[in-house]
Protein backbone atom coordinates (compact mmCIF):
# COMPACT_ATOMS: atom_id res chain seq x y z
CA UNK A 1 0.00 0.00 0.00
CA UNK A 2 1.57 3.51 -1.18
CA UNK A 3 2.28 5.55 1.97
CA UNK A 4 1.46 9.30 2.70
CA UNK A 5 5.33 9.88 1.38
CA UNK A 6 5.13 7.51 -1.35
CA UNK A 7 2.23 9.98 -2.45
CA UNK A 8 4.18 12.97 -1.90
CA UNK A 9 6.86 11.89 -3.70
CA UNK A 10 4.88 11.15 -6.83
CA UNK A 11 3.47 14.53 -6.64
CA UNK A 12 6.84 15.98 -6.02
CA UNK A 13 8.30 14.66 -8.96
CA UNK A 14 5.03 15.45 -11.46
CA UNK A 15 5.59 19.16 -10.05
CA UNK A 16 8.80 18.96 -11.12
CA UNK A 17 8.10 17.81 -14.62
CA UNK A 18 6.23 20.57 -14.83
CA UNK A 19 8.39 23.40 -13.67
CA UNK A 20 11.23 21.79 -15.92
CA UNK A 21 9.43 21.48 -18.81
CA UNK A 22 8.40 25.23 -19.36
CA UNK A 23 11.72 27.08 -17.59
CA UNK A 24 11.12 30.36 -19.20
CA UNK A 25 7.28 30.52 -18.11
CA UNK A 26 8.01 29.64 -14.46
CA UNK A 27 11.28 32.10 -13.79
CA UNK A 28 8.64 34.90 -15.80
CA UNK A 29 5.96 34.28 -12.59
CA UNK A 30 8.67 33.75 -10.24
CA UNK A 31 10.69 37.83 -11.16
CA UNK A 32 6.79 39.29 -11.55
CA UNK A 33 5.96 37.77 -8.21
CA UNK A 34 8.73 38.75 -6.41
CA UNK A 35 8.75 42.38 -8.09
CA UNK A 36 4.87 42.66 -6.97
CA UNK A 37 5.36 41.50 -3.48
CA UNK A 38 8.33 44.02 -3.16
CA UNK A 39 7.35 46.54 -5.09
CA UNK A 40 6.86 49.10 -2.12
CA UNK A 41 10.51 48.30 -1.14
CA UNK A 42 13.38 51.40 -0.66
CA UNK A 43 15.60 49.19 -3.12
CA UNK A 44 12.96 49.07 -6.20
CA UNK A 45 11.70 52.51 -5.50
CA UNK A 46 15.27 54.06 -5.72
CA UNK A 47 15.78 52.29 -8.55
CA UNK A 48 12.85 53.34 -10.73
CA UNK A 49 10.65 50.18 -10.81
CA UNK A 50 7.64 51.31 -8.99
CA UNK A 51 5.51 48.91 -9.48
CA UNK A 52 6.45 47.32 -13.11
CA UNK A 53 7.40 43.98 -12.94
CA UNK A 54 8.34 42.57 -16.34
CA UNK A 55 11.89 41.78 -17.06
CA UNK A 56 12.55 44.00 -19.47
CA UNK A 57 11.91 47.21 -16.62
CA UNK A 58 13.74 45.02 -14.37
CA UNK A 59 16.74 44.33 -16.42
CA UNK A 60 16.99 48.07 -17.87
CA UNK A 61 16.97 49.58 -13.96
CA UNK A 62 18.56 47.29 -11.79
CA UNK A 63 21.95 46.98 -11.54
CA UNK A 64 24.08 44.04 -11.08
CA UNK A 65 25.75 44.03 -7.43
CA UNK A 66 27.75 42.38 -4.85
CA UNK A 67 27.54 41.97 -1.64
CA UNK A 68 29.05 44.72 -1.00
CA UNK A 69 27.20 47.06 -2.73
CA UNK A 70 23.92 46.68 -0.20
CA UNK A 71 26.16 46.92 2.77
CA UNK A 72 25.16 50.01 3.93
CA UNK A 73 21.08 49.03 3.95
CA UNK A 74 22.07 45.73 5.32
CA UNK A 75 24.20 47.57 8.73
CA UNK A 76 20.40 49.66 8.45
CA UNK A 77 18.78 46.78 9.41
CA UNK A 78 21.02 45.19 11.67
CA UNK A 79 20.64 48.72 13.45
CA UNK A 80 17.17 48.17 13.80
CA UNK A 81 15.42 50.29 10.51
CA UNK A 82 12.52 48.25 10.27
CA UNK A 83 11.59 50.36 6.89
CA UNK A 84 10.85 47.78 4.38
CA UNK A 85 14.09 48.26 2.73
CA UNK A 86 14.30 45.09 0.18
CA UNK A 87 11.67 43.01 1.41
CA UNK A 88 7.87 43.81 1.89
CA UNK A 89 8.09 41.06 4.61
CA UNK A 90 9.44 41.76 7.68
CA UNK A 91 13.16 40.14 8.53
CA UNK A 92 13.09 37.54 10.95
CA UNK A 93 16.99 36.66 10.33
CA UNK A 94 20.46 37.42 9.05
CA UNK A 95 22.15 34.22 7.56
CA UNK A 96 25.82 34.13 8.20
CA UNK A 97 27.40 33.16 4.87
CA UNK A 98 31.00 31.22 4.84
CA UNK A 99 31.33 33.89 1.98
CA UNK A 100 33.49 37.13 3.03
CA UNK A 101 33.45 40.59 2.56
CA UNK A 102 36.22 42.62 4.83
CA UNK A 103 37.48 39.49 5.81
CA UNK A 104 33.59 39.19 7.65
CA UNK A 105 31.28 37.04 7.13
CA UNK A 106 28.37 37.76 5.16
CA UNK A 107 24.74 38.90 6.88
CA UNK A 108 22.08 38.22 4.22
CA UNK A 109 18.61 39.31 5.35
CA UNK A 110 15.63 36.88 5.21
CA UNK A 111 12.07 36.46 5.93
CA UNK A 112 10.27 33.86 8.18
CA UNK A 113 8.82 32.51 4.77
CA UNK A 114 13.09 31.31 3.78
CA UNK A 115 12.76 27.84 5.29
CA UNK A 116 9.55 26.73 3.73
CA UNK A 117 11.03 27.29 0.41
CA UNK A 118 14.10 25.20 1.41
CA UNK A 119 12.38 22.28 2.36
CA UNK A 120 10.34 22.52 -1.04
CA UNK A 121 13.87 21.12 -2.04
CA UNK A 122 15.76 18.95 0.30
CA UNK A 123 13.10 17.99 2.26
CA UNK A 124 10.08 17.15 -0.36
CA UNK A 125 12.19 16.95 -3.86
CA UNK A 126 15.33 15.68 -3.06
CA UNK A 127 14.10 12.70 -1.07
CA UNK A 128 11.76 11.84 -3.97
CA UNK A 129 14.47 12.03 -6.43
CA UNK A 130 16.38 9.47 -4.09
CA UNK A 131 13.78 7.25 -3.72
CA UNK A 132 13.37 7.02 -7.46
CA UNK A 133 17.10 5.24 -7.53
CA UNK A 134 16.85 3.67 -3.81
CA UNK A 135 13.49 2.24 -3.82
CA UNK A 136 12.11 1.71 -0.22
CA UNK A 137 14.56 4.78 1.38
CA UNK A 138 11.88 5.86 3.45
CA UNK A 139 10.88 2.30 4.62
CA UNK A 140 14.59 2.84 6.18
CA UNK A 141 16.93 4.74 8.20
CA UNK A 142 19.20 7.54 7.71
CA UNK A 143 22.72 8.63 9.36
CA UNK A 144 23.00 12.09 8.85
CA UNK A 145 26.05 13.75 10.67
CA UNK A 146 24.37 17.48 11.44
CA UNK A 147 25.63 20.28 14.16
CA UNK A 148 24.32 23.32 14.88
CA UNK A 149 26.54 26.73 15.23
CA UNK A 150 26.95 29.20 17.57
CA UNK A 151 24.38 32.15 16.89
CA UNK A 152 24.60 35.71 18.02
CA UNK A 153 22.25 38.64 17.33
CA UNK A 154 22.78 42.09 15.59
CA UNK A 155 22.82 45.02 17.84
CA UNK A 156 19.15 45.29 17.12
CA UNK A 157 18.78 41.32 18.18
CA UNK A 158 17.88 40.00 14.63
CA UNK A 159 19.07 36.63 15.07
CA UNK A 160 22.12 36.06 12.75
CA UNK A 161 23.16 32.41 12.35
CA UNK A 162 24.18 30.24 9.33
CA UNK A 163 21.17 28.74 6.90
CA UNK A 164 21.18 25.29 8.40
CA UNK A 165 21.06 25.96 11.55
CA UNK A 166 18.12 28.33 11.00
CA UNK A 167 17.06 25.60 8.92
CA UNK A 168 17.27 23.05 11.38
CA UNK A 169 15.31 25.07 14.40
CA UNK A 170 12.48 25.36 11.63
CA UNK A 171 9.09 23.43 12.16
CA UNK A 172 9.85 22.65 8.32
CA UNK A 173 12.56 20.18 9.47
CA UNK A 174 11.61 19.49 12.98
CA UNK A 175 7.94 18.42 11.86
CA UNK A 176 8.27 16.89 8.62
CA UNK A 177 11.28 16.51 7.21
CA UNK A 178 13.15 15.12 10.18
CA UNK A 179 10.05 12.62 10.38
CA UNK A 180 9.85 11.66 6.61
CA UNK A 181 13.16 9.67 6.85
CA UNK A 182 13.83 8.60 10.19
CA UNK A 183 17.22 9.87 10.94
CA UNK A 184 18.91 8.03 13.66
CA UNK A 185 20.58 11.21 15.72
CA UNK A 186 17.86 12.99 17.86
CA UNK A 187 17.06 16.08 17.83
CA UNK A 188 19.12 17.09 20.94
CA UNK A 189 22.28 16.01 19.88
CA UNK A 190 21.65 18.41 16.48
CA UNK A 191 21.06 21.18 18.87
CA UNK A 192 23.62 20.70 20.97
CA UNK A 193 26.35 22.90 20.06
CA UNK A 194 29.14 20.76 21.84
CA UNK A 195 30.79 19.18 18.57
CA UNK A 196 31.83 16.36 21.26
CA UNK A 197 28.72 15.36 22.54
CA UNK A 198 26.96 15.62 19.77
CA UNK A 199 29.16 13.91 17.02
CA UNK A 200 29.75 10.57 20.40
CA UNK A 201 26.04 11.00 20.39
CA UNK A 202 25.42 11.12 17.11
CA UNK A 203 27.40 8.28 16.38
CA UNK A 204 26.69 6.31 19.25
CA UNK A 205 22.65 5.75 17.53
CA UNK A 206 24.35 5.28 13.99
CA UNK A 207 26.31 2.31 15.34
CA UNK A 208 23.13 0.73 17.77
CA UNK A 209 21.06 0.89 14.64
CA UNK A 210 23.58 0.61 12.19
CA UNK A 211 21.25 -2.42 10.28
CA UNK A 212 18.24 -0.37 9.80
CA UNK A 213 20.64 2.60 7.67
CA UNK A 214 20.16 2.93 4.33
CA UNK A 215 21.77 6.15 3.75
CA UNK A 216 24.61 7.71 5.32
CA UNK A 217 25.79 11.35 5.28
CA UNK A 218 26.65 14.65 6.10
CA UNK A 219 26.19 18.14 4.51
CA UNK A 220 29.95 18.54 2.60
CA UNK A 221 32.51 15.75 2.71
CA UNK A 222 35.06 17.21 5.66
CA UNK A 223 32.81 16.92 8.39
CA UNK A 224 31.99 13.15 7.48
CA UNK A 225 35.92 12.89 7.17
CA UNK A 226 35.93 13.80 10.81
CA UNK A 227 33.25 11.30 11.99
CA UNK A 228 35.29 8.62 10.56
CA UNK A 229 38.28 9.44 12.60
CA UNK A 230 35.89 10.33 15.48
CA UNK A 231 35.31 6.68 15.40
CA UNK A 232 38.69 5.87 15.12
CA UNK A 233 39.54 6.91 18.39
CA UNK A 234 36.98 6.82 20.33
CA UNK A 235 35.18 3.18 19.45
CA UNK A 236 36.66 1.62 22.78
CA UNK A 237 33.82 3.68 24.68
CA UNK A 238 31.05 4.21 22.11
CA UNK A 239 31.24 -0.43 22.05
CA UNK A 240 31.16 -0.26 26.05
CA UNK A 241 27.92 1.88 25.85
CA UNK A 242 26.36 -0.42 23.23
CA UNK A 243 27.24 -3.47 25.12
CA UNK A 244 25.77 -2.16 28.90
CA UNK A 245 23.37 0.08 27.05
CA UNK A 246 24.90 2.89 29.02
CA UNK A 247 25.85 6.80 28.15
CA UNK A 248 29.26 7.86 28.74
CA UNK A 249 30.51 10.32 31.70
CA UNK A 250 31.61 12.76 29.51
CA UNK A 251 28.16 13.16 27.92
CA UNK A 252 26.71 15.76 30.15
CA UNK A 253 24.00 17.67 28.14
CA UNK A 254 20.74 16.23 29.93
CA UNK A 255 18.85 16.80 26.77
CA UNK A 256 21.36 14.83 25.01
CA UNK A 257 21.63 12.00 27.90
CA UNK A 258 18.28 11.37 28.09
CA UNK A 259 17.44 11.25 24.15
CA UNK A 260 20.21 8.37 24.28
CA UNK A 261 18.67 6.80 27.89
CA UNK A 262 15.53 6.52 25.79
CA UNK A 263 16.91 4.91 23.16
CA UNK A 264 19.63 2.51 24.16
CA UNK A 265 19.44 -1.04 24.90
CA UNK A 266 22.26 -3.32 25.96
CA UNK A 267 23.72 -5.43 22.42
CA UNK A 268 26.79 -6.92 23.19
CA UNK A 269 26.32 -8.25 19.84
CA UNK A 270 26.95 -5.13 18.02
CA UNK A 271 29.44 -3.56 20.77
CA UNK A 272 31.44 -6.91 19.66
CA UNK A 273 31.21 -6.36 16.04
CA UNK A 274 32.30 -2.37 16.59
CA UNK A 275 34.80 -3.88 18.02
CA UNK A 276 36.19 -6.30 16.13
CA UNK A 277 35.69 -4.12 12.78
CA UNK A 278 37.52 -0.83 14.43
CA UNK A 279 40.55 -2.67 15.82
CA UNK A 280 41.64 -3.64 12.29
CA UNK A 281 44.46 -2.00 10.81
CA UNK A 282 42.73 -1.77 7.46
CA UNK A 283 39.73 0.83 7.67
CA UNK A 284 38.94 0.54 3.77
CA UNK A 285 35.83 0.15 3.28
CA UNK A 286 34.72 -0.37 6.68
CA UNK A 287 31.21 2.16 5.59
CA UNK A 288 30.09 -1.53 4.44
CA UNK A 289 31.54 -3.54 7.20
CA UNK A 290 29.97 -1.71 9.46
CA UNK A 291 26.44 -0.40 7.92
CA UNK A 292 25.69 -3.04 5.22
CA UNK A 293 22.53 -1.78 4.09
CA UNK A 294 23.73 1.40 3.14
CA UNK A 295 23.07 2.42 -0.09
CA UNK A 296 24.87 5.69 -0.61
CA UNK A 297 26.89 8.31 0.45
CA UNK A 298 25.34 11.57 1.10
CA UNK A 299 27.71 14.22 0.87
CA UNK A 300 28.46 17.36 -1.15
CA UNK A 301 31.96 16.65 -3.04
CA UNK A 302 32.21 19.11 -5.71
CA UNK A 303 34.24 22.18 -5.78
CA UNK A 304 36.19 22.95 -2.79
CA UNK A 305 35.21 19.30 -1.65
CA UNK A 306 36.74 17.39 -4.57
CA UNK A 307 39.44 17.14 -2.89
CA UNK A 308 38.20 14.60 0.09
CA UNK A 309 37.16 12.37 -2.90
CA UNK A 310 39.87 9.82 -2.47
CA UNK A 311 39.63 9.95 1.48
CA UNK A 312 35.87 8.86 1.06
CA UNK A 313 36.27 6.41 -1.43
CA UNK A 314 38.84 4.67 0.75
CA UNK A 315 36.42 4.29 3.56
CA UNK A 316 32.94 3.92 1.19
CA UNK A 317 33.99 0.75 -0.27
CA UNK A 318 32.40 1.73 -3.81
CA UNK A 319 29.30 3.18 -1.86
CA UNK A 320 27.92 5.88 -4.59
CA UNK A 321 28.95 9.25 -3.14
CA UNK A 322 25.78 11.02 -3.96
CA UNK A 323 26.39 15.11 -4.28
CA UNK A 324 22.61 15.80 -3.77
CA UNK A 325 22.49 19.56 -3.34
CA UNK A 326 23.85 23.25 -4.24
CA UNK A 327 22.56 25.88 -2.01
CA UNK A 328 24.20 28.98 -0.49
CA UNK A 329 22.69 31.23 2.43
CA UNK A 330 21.46 33.48 -0.25
CA UNK A 331 19.14 30.65 -1.82
CA UNK A 332 18.40 27.16 -2.39
CA UNK A 333 19.81 26.53 -6.35
CA UNK A 334 19.26 23.27 -7.34
CA UNK A 335 19.74 19.39 -6.60
CA UNK A 336 21.03 16.52 -8.86
CA UNK A 337 18.72 14.28 -10.47
CA UNK A 338 20.90 11.67 -11.12
CA UNK A 339 22.41 11.56 -7.39
CA UNK A 340 24.26 8.31 -7.94
CA UNK A 341 26.34 9.15 -10.92
CA UNK A 342 29.70 9.00 -11.03
CA UNK A 343 31.64 11.88 -9.29
CA UNK A 344 33.14 13.07 -12.20
CA UNK A 345 29.89 13.30 -14.23
CA UNK A 346 27.60 15.38 -10.99
CA UNK A 347 25.29 18.53 -12.05
CA UNK A 348 22.94 20.63 -10.66
CA UNK A 349 19.55 21.43 -12.22
CA UNK A 350 18.70 25.26 -11.35
CA UNK A 351 14.98 25.05 -10.18
CA UNK A 352 13.20 27.55 -11.45
CA UNK A 353 10.33 28.17 -9.15
CA UNK A 354 13.06 29.00 -6.07
CA UNK A 355 14.46 32.59 -7.27
CA UNK A 356 15.31 34.04 -10.67
CA UNK A 357 18.24 33.50 -12.51
CA UNK A 358 20.65 35.15 -14.42
CA UNK A 359 24.06 34.20 -16.11
CA UNK A 360 27.09 36.57 -16.79
CA UNK A 361 29.52 34.97 -19.07
CA UNK A 362 32.79 33.65 -17.91
CA UNK A 363 35.63 33.34 -19.73
CA UNK A 364 38.15 30.85 -17.84
CA UNK A 365 41.60 31.24 -18.57
CA UNK A 366 41.50 27.99 -19.90
CA UNK A 367 39.26 29.17 -22.39
CA UNK A 368 41.70 32.06 -23.09
CA UNK A 369 40.53 34.77 -21.06
CA UNK A 370 41.39 35.85 -17.72
CA UNK A 371 39.05 34.93 -15.73
CA UNK A 372 36.78 37.44 -16.04
CA UNK A 373 32.75 37.85 -17.08
CA UNK A 374 32.16 39.40 -20.36
CA UNK A 375 30.12 42.78 -19.97
CA UNK A 376 26.99 41.79 -21.65
CA UNK A 377 23.46 41.54 -20.92
CA UNK A 378 23.19 38.93 -18.78
CA UNK A 379 21.20 35.18 -19.75
CA UNK A 380 18.28 34.06 -18.26
CA UNK A 381 18.15 30.49 -17.35
CA UNK A 382 16.11 29.10 -20.18
CA UNK A 383 19.14 30.29 -22.34
CA UNK A 384 21.99 29.45 -21.33
CA UNK A 385 24.18 27.30 -23.91
CA UNK A 386 26.00 23.67 -23.69
CA UNK A 387 30.02 24.30 -23.02
CA UNK A 388 29.25 28.27 -21.78
CA UNK A 389 30.73 28.76 -18.23
CA UNK A 390 28.75 31.62 -16.57
CA UNK A 391 28.82 33.83 -13.03
CA UNK A 392 25.51 32.90 -10.81
CA UNK A 393 23.02 36.47 -10.55
CA UNK A 394 19.76 35.67 -8.48
CA UNK A 395 17.23 37.71 -7.47
CA UNK A 396 15.58 36.29 -4.43
CA UNK A 397 11.87 36.34 -2.52
CA UNK A 398 13.42 38.14 0.45
CA UNK A 399 14.82 40.40 -1.89
CA UNK A 400 18.13 40.11 -3.47
CA UNK A 401 17.84 41.96 -6.65
CA UNK A 402 20.59 40.45 -9.45
CA UNK A 403 23.41 39.57 -6.83
CA UNK A 404 26.53 37.89 -7.55
CA UNK A 405 26.84 35.25 -5.85
CA UNK A 406 30.59 34.48 -6.97
CA UNK A 407 30.39 30.53 -8.20
CA UNK A 408 31.51 29.73 -11.86
CA UNK A 409 28.99 27.35 -13.32
CA UNK A 410 29.39 25.63 -17.09
CA UNK A 411 26.73 23.84 -18.51
CA UNK A 412 26.87 20.22 -19.29
CA UNK A 413 23.22 19.24 -20.23
CA UNK A 414 19.68 20.10 -20.36
CA UNK A 415 16.86 18.58 -18.35
CA UNK A 416 13.73 18.62 -20.46
CA UNK A 417 14.04 22.42 -20.48
CA UNK A 418 16.27 22.81 -17.39
CA UNK A 419 20.15 23.62 -17.56
CA UNK A 420 22.04 21.01 -15.76
CA UNK A 421 25.11 23.01 -14.28
CA UNK A 422 28.53 21.69 -13.13
CA UNK A 423 29.94 23.46 -10.45
CA UNK A 424 33.48 24.88 -11.87
CA UNK A 425 34.63 26.78 -9.02
CA UNK A 426 34.15 30.03 -6.03
CA UNK A 427 35.93 33.11 -7.99
CA UNK A 428 39.18 33.48 -7.16
CA UNK A 429 39.22 31.26 -4.27
CA UNK A 430 43.02 29.83 -3.59
CA UNK A 431 42.61 28.14 -0.31
CA UNK A 432 39.23 26.00 0.63
CA UNK A 433 38.96 23.39 3.39
CA UNK A 434 35.14 23.25 3.35
CA UNK A 435 33.01 26.81 3.77
CA UNK A 436 36.33 28.60 4.54
CA UNK A 437 37.32 30.28 1.01
CA UNK A 438 41.01 32.69 1.05
CA UNK A 439 40.99 34.45 -2.13
CA UNK A 440 44.03 35.61 -3.92
CA UNK A 441 44.05 39.02 -2.88
CA UNK A 442 43.05 38.71 0.93
CA UNK A 443 46.37 36.18 0.69
CA UNK A 444 48.09 38.54 -0.89
CA UNK A 445 47.52 40.90 1.71
CA UNK A 446 48.13 38.94 4.93
CA UNK A 447 51.46 37.93 3.78
CA UNK A 448 52.36 41.30 2.92
CA UNK A 449 51.49 42.13 6.49
CA UNK A 450 53.65 39.57 7.73
CA UNK A 451 56.70 40.62 5.81
CA UNK A 452 56.50 44.16 6.92
CA UNK A 453 55.62 42.51 10.29
CA UNK A 454 58.30 40.37 10.64
CA UNK A 455 60.76 40.15 7.88
CA UNK A 456 61.25 43.44 5.83
CA UNK A 457 63.06 45.40 8.72
CA UNK A 458 65.47 42.05 8.59
CA UNK A 459 65.94 42.53 4.71
CA UNK A 460 64.18 40.05 4.02
CA UNK A 461 61.06 40.30 1.40
CA UNK A 462 58.63 37.07 0.03
CA UNK A 463 59.42 37.10 -3.04
CA UNK A 464 57.33 34.23 -4.60
CA UNK A 465 54.50 31.86 -3.21
CA UNK A 466 52.77 29.33 -4.05
CA UNK A 467 49.58 28.03 -1.88
CA UNK A 468 48.40 24.34 -1.14
CA UNK A 469 45.16 23.18 0.57
CA UNK A 470 46.68 19.70 2.88
CA UNK A 471 43.22 17.72 3.32
CA UNK A 472 46.04 14.48 3.86
CA UNK A 473 46.26 15.75 7.51
CA UNK A 474 43.24 15.63 10.21
CA UNK A 475 42.38 19.03 10.85
CA UNK A 476 43.20 20.13 6.92
CA UNK A 477 45.61 22.90 6.77
CA UNK A 478 46.55 25.55 4.47
CA UNK A 479 50.29 25.43 3.57
CA UNK A 480 52.06 28.36 1.45
CA UNK A 481 55.14 27.56 -0.28
CA UNK A 482 57.76 30.96 0.02
CA UNK A 483 60.73 31.81 -1.61
CA UNK A 484 62.79 34.50 0.93
CA UNK A 485 64.97 36.68 -0.92
CA UNK A 486 67.80 36.93 1.74
CA UNK A 487 68.69 33.11 1.36
CA UNK A 488 71.90 33.62 -0.49
CA UNK A 489 74.12 30.71 -1.30
CA UNK A 490 74.93 29.74 2.58
CA UNK A 491 71.01 29.25 3.01
CA UNK A 492 70.77 31.93 5.64
CA UNK A 493 67.68 31.09 6.60
CA UNK A 494 65.34 34.15 9.22
CA UNK A 495 65.31 32.07 12.83
CA UNK A 496 62.48 29.33 12.93
CA UNK A 497 60.09 31.80 15.52
CA UNK A 498 60.08 34.66 13.29
CA UNK A 499 58.73 32.06 10.20
CA UNK A 500 56.08 31.16 13.22
CA UNK A 501 55.38 34.21 13.81
CA UNK A 502 54.73 35.38 10.15
CA UNK A 503 52.10 32.15 9.84
CA UNK A 504 50.37 33.36 13.02
CA UNK A 505 50.23 36.71 12.00
CA UNK A 506 48.67 35.96 8.16
CA UNK A 507 46.16 33.38 9.92
CA UNK A 508 44.98 36.57 12.31
CA UNK A 509 44.84 38.44 8.70
CA UNK A 510 42.44 36.06 7.44
CA UNK A 511 38.83 36.26 6.95
CA UNK A 512 36.33 35.07 9.99
CA UNK A 513 35.29 32.25 8.72
CA UNK A 514 39.14 30.63 8.63
CA UNK A 515 39.56 31.99 12.25
CA UNK A 516 36.61 30.70 13.86
CA UNK A 517 37.50 26.89 11.93
CA UNK A 518 40.96 27.44 14.04
CA UNK A 519 39.79 29.08 17.40
CA UNK A 520 36.18 27.63 17.44
CA UNK A 521 35.38 24.59 15.74
CA UNK A 522 39.14 23.02 15.12
CA UNK A 523 38.17 21.91 12.11
CA UNK A 524 41.45 23.25 10.56
CA UNK A 525 45.06 23.18 11.56
CA UNK A 526 47.85 25.58 11.79
CA UNK A 527 49.34 27.33 8.79
CA UNK A 528 52.28 25.97 7.90
CA UNK A 529 54.88 27.95 5.73
CA UNK A 530 57.58 25.52 3.62
CA UNK A 531 60.67 27.70 2.41
CA UNK A 532 61.67 26.76 -0.26
CA UNK A 533 65.67 27.01 -1.92
CA UNK A 534 66.22 29.91 -3.98
CA UNK A 535 65.62 29.28 -8.02
CA UNK A 536 62.31 27.29 -6.68
CA UNK A 537 59.95 29.35 -8.60
CA UNK A 538 62.10 29.80 -11.87
CA UNK A 539 62.26 26.21 -11.95
CA UNK A 540 58.97 25.85 -11.71
CA UNK A 541 58.78 28.90 -14.80
CA UNK A 542 61.34 26.62 -16.76
CA UNK A 543 59.54 23.79 -16.65
CA UNK A 544 56.11 25.50 -17.74
CA UNK A 545 57.72 26.89 -20.85
CA UNK A 546 59.45 23.67 -21.71
CA UNK A 547 55.68 22.31 -21.67
CA UNK A 548 54.44 24.66 -24.40
CA UNK A 549 53.81 28.12 -22.11
CA UNK A 550 54.35 31.28 -23.48
CA UNK A 551 57.29 32.79 -21.55
CA UNK A 552 55.56 36.64 -22.26
CA UNK A 553 52.45 35.40 -20.61
CA UNK A 554 53.60 32.89 -17.50
CA UNK A 555 52.26 33.68 -14.44
CA UNK A 556 52.87 31.78 -11.72
CA UNK A 557 50.00 29.85 -10.41
CA UNK A 558 48.92 30.90 -6.58
CA UNK A 559 47.30 28.22 -5.99
CA UNK A 560 49.38 24.70 -6.76
CA UNK A 561 46.67 22.74 -8.44
CA UNK A 562 48.97 19.68 -9.89
CA UNK A 563 50.82 16.90 -8.36
CA UNK A 564 53.64 17.54 -10.40
CA UNK A 565 54.28 21.42 -9.14
CA UNK A 566 53.05 19.45 -5.65
CA UNK A 567 56.44 17.51 -6.12
CA UNK A 568 58.77 19.39 -7.23
CA UNK A 569 58.08 22.59 -4.36
CA UNK A 570 58.28 19.47 -1.59
CA UNK A 571 61.65 18.49 -3.30
CA UNK A 572 63.42 21.74 -3.04
CA UNK A 573 61.54 22.64 0.37
CA UNK A 574 64.30 23.61 3.40
CA UNK A 575 62.62 24.40 6.70
CA UNK A 576 59.09 24.43 7.25
CA UNK A 577 57.18 25.93 10.24
CA UNK A 578 53.34 26.15 11.86
CA UNK A 579 51.25 28.82 13.22
CA UNK A 580 52.71 28.53 17.39
CA UNK A 581 49.51 29.84 18.42
CA UNK A 582 45.66 30.18 17.73
CA UNK A 583 44.19 33.84 15.93
CA UNK A 584 41.46 35.65 17.59
CA UNK A 585 37.77 34.81 16.40
CA UNK A 586 34.60 36.54 18.33
CA UNK A 587 31.01 35.62 17.23
CA UNK A 588 30.11 39.05 16.70
CA UNK A 589 31.45 39.98 13.44
CA UNK A 590 34.25 43.30 13.36
CA UNK A 591 32.06 45.78 12.23
CA UNK A 592 29.09 45.96 15.07
P1 LIG B 1 27.15 29.47 2.29
O1 LIG B 1 26.46 30.72 1.90
O2 LIG B 1 28.06 29.62 3.44
O3 LIG B 1 26.16 28.36 2.49
O4 LIG B 1 28.07 29.03 1.06
C1 LIG B 1 27.49 28.85 -0.20
C2 LIG B 1 28.56 28.48 -1.19
O5 LIG B 1 29.06 27.16 -0.92
C3 LIG B 1 28.07 28.43 -2.60
O6 LIG B 1 27.94 29.70 -3.19
C4 LIG B 1 29.15 27.57 -3.23
O7 LIG B 1 30.31 28.32 -3.49
C5 LIG B 1 29.42 26.55 -2.13
N1 LIG B 1 28.56 25.37 -2.37
C6 LIG B 1 27.33 25.11 -1.91
N2 LIG B 1 26.85 23.96 -2.39
C7 LIG B 1 27.82 23.45 -3.19
C8 LIG B 1 27.93 22.30 -4.00
N3 LIG B 1 26.98 21.40 -4.08
N4 LIG B 1 29.08 22.14 -4.70
C9 LIG B 1 30.08 23.05 -4.63
N5 LIG B 1 30.04 24.15 -3.88
C10 LIG B 1 28.91 24.36 -3.18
Amino acid sequence: MASESDERYREALKALEEVTGDVDGVQERVLAEILSTNANTEYLQRHGLAGKTDRRSFKSNVPVIHYEDILPDIRRIAYGDPSPIFSAKPISEFLISSGTSGGERKMIPVAADNSERIYQIRGVLLPAVLNKFVPGLNKGKALYFLFMKAETKSPAGIPMRPVLTSYYRSSQFLLHEYPSIPHTSPIASIFCTDVYQSMYSQMLLGLAYRLDILCIGAVFAPIFLRAMNFLEQNFHDLADDLEHGTVNARITDAAVRAALEAKLTSDPETAAHIRKECSTKNWQGIIRRIWPEARFLDVIVTGATAQYIPSLEFYSGGLPLASTGYASSESFFGINLNPLCKTEDIAYTIMPNIAYFEFQTYKSQENGGQGEEEEIELVDLANVEVGKEYELVVTTYSGLYRYKIGDILRVVRFYNKAPEFKFVGRKNVCLSLETDKVEEIELQNAIAIAESTHLTWRNTRVLQYSCYTDVKTVPGHYILYWELSSMNESENLPQKSIIEQCCLTIEESLNSVYRSMRAYYKNAGPLEIKIVKNGTFDELMENAIAKGSSADQYKPSRCVKSTAILELLDARVVSNCFSPGVPSWSPVPRHF
